[in-house]
């Protein structure tokens, strides 16, 4: 009978997992993907906890209090602009519970060759996602250095710190009884988990992220076979597999190759940044904006990481509002990589109420842009660089970009002439047609919401 319940809420689990992953694919069904997946996760708890294998339920009891702890915490007190190093904190638990869970099995008993197998590839993936989570941690709270630690040889010290790991693991799978072995193997690994993400620049975290999403799930699936748990294994490898397929959607998106992020050193401000600032750029200020905005009848408004930063979502809400009273048409375009997580600004507009089907995919909107009055950037930078079509020396170069360059007038609200993520000028800046709002998000917008609101009073 109890297996029996095992079996019907691993099952359920298992398809709410797949759901899960099918409705977060778009704003409209997110929520519902969360509930799918919270659900899945509840039945699969449940239906472990009933598995006769369970010995003491205090154990569990201290686990679940102590979990929670520190996870509800986390997701009430972290803001919004902090959700990568969140997830990357959260990876480090898990990443550790797989490892240490394969190390418990491990000296538990002598496991056979397959299992052993199935316990060195837990737990190395697990050790090295641990640390190069916590890593990745450190450097997105910048309690550690976020620039790029280089020096000569790196990569084969680092590959000689894996290869001996690999080496001492694949020796303990036929040699499983050589118990000392294994706290070298796992100081190893740990080790190579740490000098994996030191070379790596801070802002090319959230693409390392969802690589050791993609490790920490395997690690799961790994563990799935070394206890014969199948619901692990369709989790494990579901996490994995969506890990892996987020970091090359952001690889692409960004036309960056895996060894560009992981050995390419980007994000340090070029030379040529700093030269062009000398550049002349036109200026306005909010009052000239707000009557540039009232005149016009499509608008379309480019979020970036800045409008995170300033979170000036509920003001541009705000905007969208009065704008769309007086009878202009405002939509949305969404670059893939805008700001610095997949779907940043999707679930930044969210917050604000912003009706989703204002929202545009870049493929989806692009060919809009020459018949908008208005392109209105709000802290976005890189994504509109034209550059990144012809320039063949910029970091971007053959990144596609929104093109806010074919609206009759551009407008950029930024604080200042400094560079984005990839610490390069653009060229948007300097063309005639561009004004920029130098400010605050935040404040900017609310001055030029002041000045319509004063336009329609008077
Ligand atoms: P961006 O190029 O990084 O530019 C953001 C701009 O926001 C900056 O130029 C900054 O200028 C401005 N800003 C910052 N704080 C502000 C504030 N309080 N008010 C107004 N403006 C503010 O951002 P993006 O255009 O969104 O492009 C994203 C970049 O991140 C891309 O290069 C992408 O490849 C990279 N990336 C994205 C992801 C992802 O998953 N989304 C992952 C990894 C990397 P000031 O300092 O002058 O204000």
């Amino acid at each position: 009978m109890t297996d029996h319940f095992v079996r019907i809420s691993y099952l359920l689990a298992a398809g709410l997992f797949v759901l899960s992953l099918k409705w977060m694919s778009a704003p409209q069904t997110s929520r519902r993907g969360v509930l799918a997946g919270e659900a899945g996760m509840l039945l699969a708890i449940v239906g472990t906890l009933v598995r006769h294998e369970v010995v003491d339920y205090q154990w569990i009891l201290v686990a679940f209090v102590l979990g929670s702890a520190i996870g509800v915490p986390l997701a009430y007190l972290m803001p919004m602009t902090a959700v990568p190093q969140r997830t990357a904190i959260s990876h480090a638990f898990g990443a550790l519970a797989a490892a240490l869970i394969g190390t418990a099995e491990y000296y538990r008993h002598t496991p056979s060759t397959f299992v052993m197998t199935a316990l060195i590839t837990e737990t190395l993936l697990g050790f090295v996602t641990f640390t190069g989570s916590l890593m990745a941690f450190g450097k997105l709270q910048e309690i550690l250095p976020t620039r790029p630690i280089v020096y000569k040889g790196q990569n084969v010290v680092n590959l000689s710190i894996l290869a001996g790991a690999v080496m001492i693991g694949v020796y303990l799978i036929f040699n499983p009884t050589q118990l000392w072995l294994y706290p070298i193997f796992a100081g190893m690994a740990l080790l190579f988990g740490v000098l994996l993400i030191v070379p790596i620049g801070g802002a090319d975290m959230p693409t390392v992220i969802a690589l050791l999403n993609s490790y920490a799930g395997l690690s799961a699936c790994a563990m799935g076979f070394a206890l014969d748990n199948k619901l692990l294994i369709i989790a494990g490898a579901l996490d994995g597999s969506s890990g892996f397929i987020l970091s090359i959607i952001m690889c692409r998106a960004m036309n960056r190759s895996f060894t560009n992020v992981l050995f390419g050193a980007f994000g340090q401000v070029q030379a040529s940044a700093a030269d062009a600032r000398k550049k002349l750029v036109r200026s306005a200020l909010a009052e000239e904006a707000a009557e540039i905005l009232d005149s016009s009848r499509l608008v379309i408004v480019v979020p970036g990481y800045g409008l995170a930063v300033a979170q000036a979502q509920h003001k541009l809400r705000e905007l969208f509002d009065v704008l769309t009273k007086r009878g202009v048409d405002v939509r949305f375009a969404i670059h893939p990589v805008a700001g610095r997580m997949p779907g940043h600004m999707n679930v930044l507009l969210a917050e604000a109420d912003i009706p989703y089907d204002k929202l545009f995919e870049m493929d989806e909107i692009n060919g809009e842009f020459t018949q908008a009055d208005v392109a209105l950037v709000i802290g976005a930078n890189d994504v509109t660089n034209p550059g990144a079509r012809h320039d063949k020396s910029s970091p971007i170069y053959g990144m596609p970009i929104l093109n806010t360059d074919h609206a009759r007038t551009v407008m950029v609200i930024k604080r200042s002439m400094n560079p984005g993520f990839a610490g390069i000028d653009n060229e948007l800046y300097y063309m005639d047609k561009t004004l920029m709002l130098f400010g605050d998000a935040k404040a900017f917008l609310s001055s030029v919401v002041k000045e319509l609101a004063a336009v329609k009073a008077g």
